[in-house]
């Protein structure tokens, strides 16, 4: 069914993939991959749990059913055997008291970060939709209208000579916990990281709607960006695409500038 691979069903801990974009790790994976529906991911650092194959679900990890999360996946699931799309392009958002829970563990005052940064928590997305590959051949997820927006942004660069490319998409609070606890556990401080990360939670690539630019022969999110025809021609031409570059220079976030940075908003 093509309606629905082209859609990432997120539940809070695992989310539902098409079996087609996934790569195998392993021959075991390959078999049940190239034959699933969907494949059962979990979030935090990508395992792949199961399958959703013709003739039922198969397991890819011991006790499938004691995994984190595994309720609401399966309910999921049963509904997008239901229907090709979640909803009429109505995307609901997920809650979000299991991520305030896991910032108190992570010990990020995550109260004092919103007041000095001014960023809103940004929940995720129920559903995304699958916006082509990025530089890196992976895929690429955006909301929906986001998708749609960035499709017609890079054809009408096209058209003006100009080659845009995706470097980064949708990504989750689960991601950027990951980023959290790898950098604590080599020994950064808090302060350091939050100096190049947004705390888990509050970056707009959350929401399936900010996309980094780029274009061919230049490194990815570089300031060198701003220097570039690609940047010039998105100067000129993304707010009649809805897409607002989030962070200039000396915003009031205390973000630092981010030309490759843009926010689909409309
Ligand atoms: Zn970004």
């Amino acid at each position: 069914m093509r309606g629905q691979a082209q859609v990432l069903v997120n539940t809070p801990e695992i989310e539902l993939w098409p079996g087609g974009l996934l790569r195998a790790r392993s021959n075991r994976d390959a078999r049940a991959l190239s034959r699933a529906r969907r494949v059962l991911r979990r979030k935090r650092d990508g395992r792949y749990l199961a399958a959703d194959l013709p003739e039922g679900l198969q397991a890819l990890v011991p006790h499938l059913q004691r995994e984190a999360g595994i309720g609401d996946a399966l309910g999921a699931l049963e509904r997008s055997h239901a229907r090709a799309r979640p909803g009429l392009d109505v995307v609901p958002v997920l809650p979000l008291h299991r991520l305030q829970a896991r910032l108190d563990a992570l010990g990020l005052d995550a109260d004092a970060y919103a007041e000095r940064t001014g960023l809103p928590l940004v929940a995720e997305p129920a559903w995304l939709a699958f916006a082509g590959f990025d530089r890196f051949r992976r895929p690429l997820w955006l909301h929906v209208d986001a998708a749609r927006a960035w499709r017609n942004l890079r054809d009408a660069a096209l058209r003006d000579g100009v080659v845009l490319d995706a470097i980064s998409g949708y990504r989750s609070h689960d991601y950027q916990l990951g980023i959290f606890e790898r950098k604590l556990a080599r020994g950064q401080d808090m302060a350091q990281i939050l100096a190049v990360n947004a705390a888990p939670g509050y970056s707009e690539h959350h929401s399936g709607r900010a996309l980094d630019i780029g274009t061919p022969g230049e490194p990815p999110a570089e300031e060198s960006f701003e220097a570039t025809p690609a940047f010039e021609w998105l100067a000129h031409h993304a707010a009649g695409h809805g897409f607002v570059m989030s962070y200039p220079r000396d915003n009031a976030h205390g973000i630092v500038y981010e030309p490759w940075h843009w926010c689909h908003s409309r």
